[in-house]
């Protein structure tokens, strides 16, 4: 499957998206980077002060407290450049180890251009991706050094779920439901709102989900004063209340592109190994649900959950009301994107 790249990762996925990093940005450092043990060395020859926390025999990049960024940003650039870490060097490209090894991207990240997916081409068909070279060339470095062991270890779980699930007769091969849905996607319902609780800003800002916000910077959504709050976060820590606005309780209108677009992401989320990744594991043995049953449920729920916060996010930070624009979708899958990536899986990530 090297789809002429010179490394055994599929990267069908990454078809007709364009990458510019937005040098005013910085929400991928809102994070703790894991620091490989080959790397450690050189982060620590070249910042000899810099703040590692281990866990589990791993090294991460401490950030500041209090949902501050990494502690190497610094006036939204990273102070430590040329050893910042892999998943840093690698973002926004993801890389699901299952059966396969698949190359996905974080929609989340700003400096993506999202109009591919209001494309009908077919993925495996769409030209190939741009902007994204040095970002691949970490992924095939990576890959060479731990991706067969990670798919051999992956590939041996995902058989014991599917042996279990053929066993209980709910077995629906992957692509079967694929073909079904890419054809008659499930669309959010008006029972399927509200879709989630926004988590409390007490757990913590850094549990919080996020977005970038051309104005503001960072934003994280957190639940408060009867409805998700939206605070404008601080790189050294802290954050700035910018409003609250209560949760829809019904799907909020849509234009006829924000329709498309939606369709478009539900499109490449079926497409991700990483969903059935998250849904296998979680269908429960004391129902009757099949891998597809649960694949239709959990699209119809990402749905919701974009549409929520593309409502919230243009009710709390634009104003107005009025149905949902391509813009205002797209600002909704930006932040759900990467709460859904950061999900666990049988798989493993690279
Ligand atoms: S989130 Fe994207 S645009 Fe923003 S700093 Fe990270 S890679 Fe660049
Ligand atoms: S090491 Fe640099 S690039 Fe990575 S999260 Fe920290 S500041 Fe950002």
């Amino acid at each position: 499957m090297a789809e002429g790249t010179g490394a055994e990762v599929d990267l069908r996925l990454l078809g007709g998206f364009a990458f510019t990093c937005r040098p005013d940005c910085g929400l991928c450092c809102y994070a703790e980077p894991r620091i490989e043990p080959e790397e450690r060395e050189r982060l620590l020859q070249i910042l000899p002060g810099v703040d590692l926390r281990i866990e589990r025999h791993a090294s991460f990049l401490r950030a500041r407290p209090e949902g501050g960024g990494c502690q190497l940003l610094d006036n939204q650039r990273c102070r430590g450049w040329s050893a910042r870490p892999s998943p840093c060097q690698q973002y926004p490209v993801d890389v699901h180890i299952g059966e396969r090894a698949q190359a996905t991207l974080v929609l989340s990240c700003p400096g993506l251009d999202l109009s591919s997916l209001r494309s009908r081409t077919p993925w495996a068909e769409r030209g190939p991706a741009m902007g994204l070279e040095p970002e691949l060339a970490v992924v095939r470095r990576r890959w060479g050094t731990r991706g067969s062991r990670l798919r051999s270890e992956a590939q041996r779980r995902h058989r014991r779920y599917r042996s279990a699930l053929e066993r209980a007769g709910r077995w629906v091969d992957e692509e079967e439901v694929r073909r079904e849905f890419q054809s008659r996607l499930p669309m959010p319902r008006p029972e399927d709102f509200p879709c989630e609780d926004p988590p409390e800003a007490a757990d913590g800002l850094e549990r919080l989900p996020l977005f970038f916000d051309g104005r503001p910077g960072p934003v994280a959504l957190a639940g408060g004063l009867g409805g998700w709050e939206l605070l404008e976060l601080r790189a050294t820590g802290g954050s700035e209340p910018l409003g609250v606005v209560p949760p829809p309780d019904r799907p909020p209108e849509l234009s006829v592109e924000g329709q498309e677009l939606l369709r478009g992401y539900l499109s490449y989320f079926l497409e991700r190994d990483a969903l059935f990744g998250t849904v296998i594991p979680t269908i429960g043995a004391d129902s009757s649900a099949t891998v597809r049953d649960e694949v239709e449920a959990e699209l119809r729920a990402i749905g919701a959950m974009v549409l929520s916060r593309a409502d919230v996010r243009k009710r709390g930070l634009r104003g107005g009301s009025g149905a949902l624009s391509a813009r205002d979708v797209e600002e909704g899958i930006r932040a759900t994107d990467q709460d859904l990536l950061d999900r666990p899986t049988w798989g493993a990530r690279l």
